[in-house]
C-alpha cells in the first residue's frame, strides 16, 4: 500500500529524473525502496497529474507572484515606514542632500521592499515632474561579500569607469584609486545618490573593523565631493548591529532610524489575500482556513512575510506535484514540515567554522546519551574537536558566546542554573533532531573524519 509521503516521493523524483529540475522548495525524495513502489504504482499519479494539464486547470495563475522579489503595488501595513522614508529623502527632488537612515527589523519585515518600492517612487516622482532624478544604488552587501565588491558595485551602477575607459577590475585595485573613480564620476555633475546598503549588518559580521572602514569611509565622502553629495540607506536584519558601529559611523548613519516591527497573523493574512488571486488560479485555495494557517504559523516565526509567502507557494507545489486540485490546510502542514528541515540544514551549513565546531560538541555529547550538557563539558569536548580540526582554539569566554548564539539561531535550547557559591552555567540541549545536525555535519569531511574518531 503506498503512502500519501511515498506518492510524492515518486512525483517529485520522477520530475527530477525527467527534467532535471532541483524543485524550487529544495524537497528531495530519500527513500531507498521509493523506486520500486514508483515501478508498481506509476500509472496511476502520473496520469491524475498529466490529466490535470490536459484539461488546463493548474494550481498558480503565476507562481512568481510569491517570491521574494516581487514587488506588489501596494505595501500594507507598513505606511508609517514609508511615509518617513520618502519624508526623508523628498529634499533630493529639490537638490539637496537627504540625511542618512538606518532602517531595522528582523527577516521579513518588508525592509527590502519598502527601501525599493519608494526609491522607484521618488524617480518617478523626479521624472514625472521634471526634475533632476537621484541616482540610486542598490547593493545587498551579504551577497556582495567585500567592501572592495561593495564600492565596484556603487562604481557599476552609476555607470563610473577607469580613466582609460575600462570597467573598474574585479580586484585589484587600492581602496583609494577606486573612490576616486567613484566620486570624479559623481562630480561631473551635481548629483544626489542614493545609496542603499541592504544586509549592511553581514559587513560588520565578517570583519567589524573592515565593516566600518567602508562605512566610515562612504559617510565621510560627502566631505570629499564638490558637486554631489551621497546619502545612505542602511537596513540590518540584525537589531544588535549598531552595537558593532564605530560611534562616529553610527552618529552619521543613523541620522534617521526607522524600526520595522514583525507582522502579526492578521496582517500577515493581508499581505497573503492581496497575492492570492495573482498567484493562484480562481477557486484553487480550498478553503479560509488555508490562509489563515499560512498566517498563524509564520506570524509563530517572528511575523515574517517571506516565510508566509514561502509556506502558501510551497504549499502550492506540493499540491501541484501531487496533481490535486486544491490547496488545503494538510499541504499547509506539509510544507511546513519541509521549510522546518531546509532552514535547520540552512542554518547550520552556513555557520562559521568554530560554531559548527561548538555546535558539534554538543551533538557528540548528546550521541553519547548525554542529555544535559553543561557548558565546561561542552567546551573540553569542544577543544578537542578545534585540535582535531586544527583550529585556534578559543576561551571558554568566547565558546560561550558562541552558545548563545547558536541558542538564538534555535539549534540549541540553553538555560541558566545557579550552582550556588559556585556561581552560574548553561545547561544545554539540542533543539533539533540529532539525525538532522548529524546529516549536515557528517557533510562536512573535516567533520566526519572527526566523528569517526569519536563514536567509532
Ligand atoms: P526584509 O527585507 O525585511 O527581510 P522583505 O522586504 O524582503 O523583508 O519582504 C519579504 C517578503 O514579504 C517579500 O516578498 C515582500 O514582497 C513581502 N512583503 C513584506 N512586507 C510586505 C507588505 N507590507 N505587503 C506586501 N508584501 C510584503
Ligand atoms: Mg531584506
Amino acid at each position: 500500500m503506498i503512502t500519501p509521503v511515498g506518492q510524492l516521493d515518486c512525483l517529485v523524483i520522477r520530475a527530477f529524473i525527467s527534467t532535471g529540475s532541483t524543485g524550487s522548495s529544495g524537497y528531495r525524495g530519500n527513500n531507498d525502496d521509493f523506486q520500486w513502489r514508483c515501478e508498481a504504482e506509476l500509472e496511476k499519479p502520473l496520469d491524475k497529474l498529466f490529466d490535470k494539464f490536459l484539461q488546463g486547470q493548474s494550481i498558480f495563475r503565476n507562481r512568481n507572484a510569491l517570491r521574494p522579489t516581487f514587488v506588489p503595488d501596494k505595501l500594507p501595513y507598513r505606511d508609517e515606514q514609508m511615509s518617513r522614508i520618502a519624508s526623508i529623502l523628498g529634499p533630493a527632488l529639490r537638490g539637496a542632500p537627504p540625511s542618512n537612515i538606518l532602517c531595522y527589523g528582523k527577516t521579513g519585515t518588508g525592509k527590502t521592499v519598502v527601501a525599493k518600492y519608494v526609491l522607484k517612487a521618488l524617480i518617478d516622482k523626479a521624472t514625472d515632474s521634471s526634475v533632476r532624478p537621484p541616482l540610486s544604488a542598490f547593493v545587498n552587501c551579504r551577497i556582495v561579500g567585500t567592501n572592495y565588491r561593495v564600492l565596484r558595485s556603487l562604481c557599476e551602477q552609476i555607470g563610473a569607469r577607469m580613466p582609460d575607459g575600462s570597467e573598474v577590475p574585479f580586484t585589484g585595485l587600492p581602496t583609494d584609486e577606486i573612490r576616486s573613480v567613484l566620486k570624479n564620476k559623481l562630480d561631473e555633475e551635481a548629483n544626489i545618490l542614493v545609496v542603499v546598503l541592504d544586509e549592511v549588518d553581514s559587513l560588520l559580521k565578517r570583519d567589524v573593523t573592515q565593516g566600518n572602514d567602508i562605512l566610515y569611509g562612504l559617510t565621510r565622502m560627502n566631505g570629499e565631493l564638490k558637486n554631489s553629495r551621497i546619502s545612505i540607506i542602511g537596513i540590518s536584519n540584525d537589531l544588535k548591529f549598531k552595537e558593532m558601529l564605530d560611534p562616529r559611523v553610527l552618529s552619521s548613519l543613523g541620522e534617521e532610524e526607522v524600526v520595522f516591527p514583525p507582522y502579526n497573523a492578521v496582517e500577515l493574512k493581508g499581505i497573503l489575500e492581496q497575492r492570492v488571486s495573482l498567484a493562484f488560479n480562481d477557486g484553487v485555495i480550498a478553503d479560509e482556513g488555508v490562509i489563515n494557517l499560512v498566517g498563524a504559523l509564520a506570524a509563530q516565526e517572528h511575523g515574517d512575510a517571506r516565510r508566509a509567502l514561502d509556506l502558501l507557494r510551497t504549499a502550492g507545489e506540493l499540491a501541484e506535484r501531487r496533481g490535486d486540485d486544491k490547496v488545503t490546510q494538510e499541504h499547509v502542514r506539509e510544507a511546513q514540515k519541509i521549510l522546518e528541515r531546509d532552514s535547520v540544514s540552512e542554518a547550520i551549513k552556513t555557520l562559521p567554522m568554530q560554531s559548527k565546531a561548538v555546535l558539534f560538541a554538543v551533538y557528540a555529547l548528546t550521541k553519547k546519551g548525554k542529555r544535559d550538557i553543561f557548558t565546561g563539558e561542552c567546551f573540553n569536548v569542544y577543544t578537542e574537536v578545534a585540535r582535531a580540526l586544527s583550529l585556534d582554539t578559543l576561551t571558554q569566554r568566547r565558546v560561550s558566546d558562541l552558545i548563545s548564539e547558536l541558542d538564538m539561531l534555535g539549534l540549541i535550547n540553553t538555560t541558566v542554573i545557579s550552582k550556588g557559591r559556585y556561581g552560574r552555567t548553561k545547561k544545554i540541549r539540542l533543539a533539533v533532531s540529532r539525525k538532522q545536525i548529524g546529516e549536515v555535519l557528517d557533510s562536512e569531511p573535516r567533520l566526519s573524519r572527526i566523528a569517526k574518531d569519536l563514536f567509532e
